[in-house]
């Protein structure tokens, strides 16, 4: 079997257009700010990448910059005024932070209901308990690409590989809420292969290029690829496979390759995520949905 292939790129565009028409009907412009604190190169490409989308789709997007050397206080006094300003519908604050600033204590400052990025930990457990709740970016994102197959998730087996706050976690939750039947896998996790193979839904977020080989994958499977690994031509030139080459490697020789052996597993898989566009584009289509979401209920 080949696996059919999940465009998130098109799944994206959608999102984006369904997003835009919404904004076009509201009589006013919701407002998304983008905190950056610092010059960390990859936050600055993704803060301007999100207020640049959000202006294209018709959204009030500001990206807003502070010095490396800005003190936690300055930075919670600018959330609490980005809190306090009606204009403002989302606000979402860049990971890192520089190392004098608390990010959980950030992320607990901004107000629930302007927290598009689903981090706070009321939006957390009210996505635990299964209620009304802005939904991380990236977990969402995954919701809506496995829906594109048409694939039931009711009564299968999810497995998630990875635990963190912001991509294993939620994504189990929203796993669950749809009645999968859920194990999420950690580096402490037993004979993870063997694991993963009971997969009917296998999604991998670890930041490990090309972890997931075949030997994870149940024929017939719904593969998903959250990783995201820039990796320097020596190894690029290792662990990308020759079909993919031409594909993947970038002029410098470099590649950017997600936690899945594409070209391997998309031999055995019935769906499955590129790396690039199939996880990456969702990430900041459903951030846009998000900001919408936050302005409906908020205005109401
Ligand atoms: P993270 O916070 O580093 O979490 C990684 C998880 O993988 C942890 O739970 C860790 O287990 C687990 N893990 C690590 N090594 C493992 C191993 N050998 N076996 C089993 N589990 C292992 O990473 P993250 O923020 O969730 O991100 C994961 C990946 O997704 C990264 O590549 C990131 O770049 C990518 N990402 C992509 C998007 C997107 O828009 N496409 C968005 C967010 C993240 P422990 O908890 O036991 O340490």
């Amino acid at each position: 079997m080949t696996a059919r292939i999940i465009d998130g790129k098109a799944v994206a565009l959608a999102t984006e257009q369904e997003v835009g028409r919404s904004i076009s009907l509201l009589p006013y412009r919701p407002g998304l700010v983008a905190v950056r604190v610092g010059n960390d190169p990859a936050s600055e490409i993704y803060v301007r990448n999100k207020a640049k989308k959000a202006r294209e789709l018709g959204l009030e997007g500001t990206e807003l910059v502070f010095p490396d050397t800005m003190s936690e206080a300055e930075l919670l006094a600018e959330v609490e005024r980005l809190n306090a300003d009606d204009a403002v519908d989302g606000i979402l604050v860049q990971l890192p932070l520089p190392k004098q600033i608390d990010a959980r204590k950030v992320i607990d400052k901004i107000a629930p209901e302007k927290d598009v990025d689903g981090f706070h930990a009321i939006n957390v457990g009210m996505l635990h308990l299964g209620r009304t709740a802005l939904v991380p970016c990236t977990p969402a994102g995954v919701m809506r690409l496995i829906d594109s197959t048409g694939e039931a998730i009711e009564g299968k087996h999810a497995v998630v590989i990875g635990r963190s706050d912001i991509v294993g976690k939620p994504m189990g939750a929203l796993l669950l809420e749809r009645n999968a039947t859920l194990t999420i896998c950690h580096s402490r996790t037993r004979d993870l292969p063997s694991v993963a193979r009971e997969a009917d839904i296998l999604v991998a977020a670890i930041g490990r290029p090309i972890f997931v080989t075949a030997d994870f994958v149940k024929p017939g499977a719904i593969v998903i690829d959250v990783g995201m690994n820039r990796v320097g031509p020596q190894f690029a030139s290792q662990l990308v496979h020759d079909t993919d080459k031409s594909r993947l490697l970038e002029k410098n020789g470099s590649a950017l390759l997600g936690d899945v052996d594409y070209a391997r597993v998309r031999e055995i898989a019935s769906w499955i995520t590129p790396v690039p566009g199939g996880v990456g584009p969702m990430t900041i289509a459903m951030l846009m949905r998000n900001t919408v979401i936050a302005a409906e209920r908020r205005r109401a």
